[in-house]
């Protein structure tokens, strides 16, 4: 393990912010972060820790350390005629991770093919996609404690998942290295279909045929085609969260506007996309310099070439502003800003 100076995060970023990590180093063991520690060089308190890069906006250079995590192993753990535990090392890719579980016919995870990133960053913000999360299938997860050097274990419980929310999102922020996650799937998986367009896809292009890999391609052929590419176009995906709102709130608001769409969270919450809602106050393709927001996807933020990530943030700030004085919500980011 080595520590490099002055490194250009531009490559490490779907953004494709070019800032600068004034120190970094890549770790893939504990005795890697063992040794960061006795080196001297690294300030617990100024770290980054860096997964894909896939849901984070650098508005600086980084004047601290970035750690980039590349724990790896894939393995089942534990098995009965049911049920396996598969553990993932933090550094693995996340989509190549759910491929592995299909080739091992294993159920649970299908629905959130091809996210972008790592394993580690997964229960960060509870990934979903396609009515599923992590946390209907996660077990538990290791962590490196950054100020004390200590390894601790959270269970489904301590890590406080909620809506793209855990409490490494919030109470934990950067004082945690997640290195590796235990998820318990299924030999007989449970499909869920019920979301946008899976089913559709799945009749029309898959006659019919319901399995893990069907559903798996469906997803990834739905998403490949209505979400931008950070190859091609920089972006961290949805800029926002879906914002979750009192009923009573909600139906002053459909009075307004009929059309608003909704789905309910509970008997007294309501859950609006905050797509809509932008894409309503008209800033769908909206673009200022290489800053802009997406012509199919206006949740998603896309960086047009050389946008830097304040004019990102900027552009993100005047939209929040709108929203608020247009339908009195206010939108909070999904994103990580640094
Ligand atoms: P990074 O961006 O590297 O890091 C994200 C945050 O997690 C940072 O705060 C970082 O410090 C922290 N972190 C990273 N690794 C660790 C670790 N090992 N331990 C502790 N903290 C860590 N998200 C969804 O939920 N659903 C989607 O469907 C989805 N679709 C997307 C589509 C596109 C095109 C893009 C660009 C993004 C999408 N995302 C989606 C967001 C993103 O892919 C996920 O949040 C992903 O889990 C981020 O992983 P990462 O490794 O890139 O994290
Ligand atoms: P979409 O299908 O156009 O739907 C827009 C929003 O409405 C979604 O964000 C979703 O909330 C909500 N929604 C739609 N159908 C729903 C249902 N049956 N039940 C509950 N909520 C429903 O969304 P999209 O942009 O194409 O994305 C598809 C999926 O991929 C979504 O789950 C989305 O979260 C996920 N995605 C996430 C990111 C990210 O960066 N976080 C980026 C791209 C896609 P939910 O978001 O709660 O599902």
């Amino acid at each position: 393990m080595k520590i490099l100076e002055n490194v250009s995060l531009k490559a490490l970023n779907t953004f494709g912010m070019d800032v600068k990590a004034a120190r970094y180093a890549a770790v893939s063991s504990v005795e890697d972060l063992q040794a960061l520690r006795e080196s001297g060089l690294w300030k617990p308190e100024t770290t980054l820790i860096l997964g894909g890069g896939s849901n984070i906006l650098l508005t600086r250079d980084w004047e601290g350390l970035v750690i980039h995590n590349q724990f790896l192993g894939l393995s089942i753990i534990q098995e009965d005629a049911e049920e396996v535990l598969v553990e993932a090392g933090a550094g693995e890719n996340w989509h190549a991770f759910v491929q592995w579980t299909i080739q091992h016919d294993l159920g649970g995870i299908e629905n959130l093919s091809l996210i972008p990133g790592t394993v580690g960053a997964a229960p960060m913000q509870n990934i979903g996609a396609y009515g599923r999360e992590i946390g209907d299938v996660f077990e538990y997860l290791d962590a490196y404690h950054i100020p004390s050097g200590e390894l601790h274990r959270f269970d489904h419980k301590a890590c406080a998942f909620g809506y793209r929310e855990s409490i490494f999102k919030n109470k934990e922020k950067g004082q945690y290295l997640i290195t590796s996650i235990v998820l318990r799937l299924s030999k007989h998986p449970l499909f869920h279909l019920e979301y946008g367009d899976v089913r559709k896809v799945i009749d029309e292009e898959f006659d019919g045929k319901i399995s893990l890999h069907t559903v798996s391609e469906a997803i990834c052929r739905i998403r490949s085609r209505k979400l931008p590419d950070p190859a091609e176009i920089g972006n961290s995906g949805s800029f926002f969260k879906n914002p979750v709102i009192p009923l009573e709130q909600y139906l002053n608001l459909q009075s307004k506007h009929p059309d608003i769409p909704s789905y309910p969270v509970d008997q007294s919450l309501v859950k609006v996309p905050a797509g809509w809602l932008i894409d309503r106050a008209g800033w769908k393709a909206y673009r200022k310099g290489d800053a802009g927001v997406h012509k199919r996807q206006a949740l998603v933020l896309v960086n047009y070439g050389n946008a830097q990530g304040a004019e990102i943030w900027s552009l993100a700030k005047k939209i929040q502003h709108d929203i608020l004085q247009r339908y009195g919500i206010a939108l909070q980011p999904e994103v990580n800003i640094y």
